[in-house]
């Protein structure tokens, strides 16, 4: 089976959009009807990203097989409705250590392993063998894989990928491989003049390194490219004008794939990779993409059309609130939920020390002004984490969330928090904590999971998707109506601590409900709080889910209740 590849490399600076580009060209080939999957390399040494702090490069994605990934794959995901594997995800860290493993084992006959040929093999061996797993509920091969380059083109980490990917054209051949190069176009100065330079020794650097770009994707300002600009790029760089797209800012995300199809970009590459002659296209699967299209862009309008009435306050308590790709699938989680309810999504990023009392003397009005954004949300969300800092302030807003009946999600930790401060304000456990975070605790609520390493972080949390079943008697339950009233559900974990089994009765004789457990029942994955609008916690990280056109269930409650809404859509389920 013939397969095309999409390479989409960045140059200039990192953190240009590439993944949102590289997704969104993803979504618009699926729309044709295309099976579309994708990998996305990280040229970092880190075997995976399970052992990055959310601050260096943002969260860390979890999916199904328990990979604990690079952000971009939740955007794949979430645009191109698929299901990855950790092997979509390419470290040098995991290429050296496949090849050394091999060089070990003597698989190399007595050569000399060097980068190339060996590692550069091993890269373009892992992308095909990896672009034909299905991701889709066809079950069937991809006809196409993107594949994101992290890092700038020129960077050293990122060499032996980009020597890889120079080869990898002459071995899948010219029609089956096309590339995207994401570039800069600055405004400068007080005439606002576009400049060409940047993009122009990007070009360069990429050519020299024998890449030939097919498309030059150009992030500018609002007011797009300058019809003169276009010509430009095209004459230093080599390409049509009609190979210039033009990628401005944005209100919303959302609004790429439009963007990019306006300016010729389907039509390009359908010709580019002679996909009309190549590669067969059901007519269930077209007329799938075309609804999907559809879809896509009613939701887009929709979001236009939000006023500033529909606002719908939420307060996301965290400890990486001034990095907020730390919470990228969260945020989109809330997003898709209140985009559903035709809601306007306005987040209060509260950080969670700043609640605390010791804040007070120290930044005085940092310390108001969370209590103030606390205090006018609609709706708290505290966040999963790991780490003491800010615990006693995320325990203040469950506190508060519980006495002044606010509508509550507490994610992974934020459960655990909840947990905790039911303990020691309702149950009369005044020294209730988690032994993560006070290992000498008297009444640890939250204790270390009995299955878990404590020598080795990387890989070995209790991660990936895992069943919770919903208990006998919960039928009543708000959140298992959410989830559609059956007696399961298959959500992604990735935590080390657990509710402490042996607390659980006194726990429950108070009013909080355990509705969902794991399949041995020791193990707490759902709360619920008795009296309450909505007071919900889950062990496991629903915001890994969440898709724009279907919105992950506990979110939704959460927006519901927030607004008001809740019971009335209950009476209709
Ligand atoms: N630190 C907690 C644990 O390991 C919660 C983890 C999380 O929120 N992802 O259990």
């Amino acid at each position: 089976m013939v397969k095309k590849y999409v390479l989409v490399s960045g140059g200039v600076i990192s953190g240009i959009g590439k993944g949102i580009i590289a997704s969104s060209t993803g979504l618009l080939l699926k729309t044709m009807g295309l099976k579309v999957t994708s990998i996305k390399i990280d040229p970092y040494l880190n075997i995976d990203a399970g052992t990055l702090s959310p601050l260096d490069h943002g969260e860390v994605f979890v999916l199904n097989d328990g990979g604990e990934v690079d952000l971009d794959l939740g955007n794949y995901e979430r645009y191109l409705d698929v299901t990855l594997t950790r092997a979509n995800n390419i470290t040098t860290g995991k290429i050296y250590r496949d090849v050394i493993e091999r060089e070990r084992k003597g698989d190399y006959l007595g050569k000399t392993v060097q980068v190339v040929p060996h590692i550069t093999d091993a890269i373009q061996d892992w992308v095909e063998r990896v672009a034909t797993i299905p991701v889709d509920d066809t079950g069937e091969e991809p006809d196409v894989c993107i594949i994101e380059l992290g890092g700038t083109v020129g960077d050293i980490e990122s060499a032996p990928f980009v020597e890889a990917m120079r080869q990898f054209q002459f071995r899948v051949g010219h029609e089956n491989f096309a590339l995207i190069h994401v570039s800069l176009v600055p405004t400068i100065g007080s005439v606002g003049e576009q400049k060409t330079k940047p993009t122009q020794a990007s070009i360069r650097d990429l050519r020299g390194l024998g890449l030939t770009p097919d498309l030059i994707a150009c992030r500018c300002e609002k007011t797009g490219l300058d019809e003169g600009i276009r010509a430009k790029i095209s004459m230093f760089c080599h390409v049509q004008p009609s190979q210039v797209l033009a990628v401005r800012d944005c209100s919303s995300v959302y609004h790429v794939p439009e963007l990019l199809k306006d300016q010729g970009m389907v039509d390009y590459l359908w010709k580019r990779l002679n996909i009309e002659n190549t590669v067969t296209i059901t007519p269930a699967l077209k007329e799938k993409g075309a609804d999907m299209w559809k879809k896509w862009n009613q939701l887009t309008t929709n979001q236009e059309r939000l006023h500033k009435s529909d606002a719908v306050k939420i307060a996301l308590v965290g400890k990486y609130t001034h990095l907020q790709d730390s919470y990228a699938s969260v945020v989109k989680a809330l997003e898709h939920a209140t985009l559903a309810l035709h809601k306007k999504l306005v987040i209060l990023w509260i950080e969670a020390s700043d609640l605390e009392p010791e804040s007070r003397p120290v930044n005085p009005l940092k310390y108001h002004n969370a209590w103030r954004d606390l205090c006018s949300a609609q709706g708290i969300l505290v966040t999963g984490g790991f780490g003491v800092r800010g615990t006693e302030g995320k325990i203040a807003a469950a506190k508060w969330a519980r006495e002044h009946k606010i509508p509550y999600l507490g994610i992974c930790l934020g459960l655990q928090i909840a947990v905790i401060e039911f303990a020691r304000n309702v149950c009369g456990m005044p020294e209730a904590h988690s032994v993560e975070l006070d290992e000498s605790t008297t009444t640890p609520v939250v204790v270390y999971m009995p299955e878990i390493s404590k020598t080795h972080l990387g890989g070995t949390l209790r991660v990936g998707s895992k069943i919770s079943y919903f208990q006998e008697g919960t039928e009543g339950s708000t959140i298992r109506k959410l989830y559609g009233g059956g007696s399961e559900v298959l959500e992604r974990h990735r935590h080390r601590y657990e509710v402490n089994p042996e607390m659980v009765d006194k726990l429950h004789a108070k009013g909080l409900q355990f509705v969902g457990k794991d399949e041995t029942g020791q193990r707490m994955e759902i709360i619920e709080m008795a009296d309450h609008p909505y007071f919900v916690g889950v062990q496991y990280h629903p915001e890994l889910l969440t898709r724009p056109l279907k919105p992950s269930p506990p979110f939704t409650g959460l927006i519901l209740a927030a607004t008001g809404g809740l019971q009335q859509h209950l009476a209709t389920l």
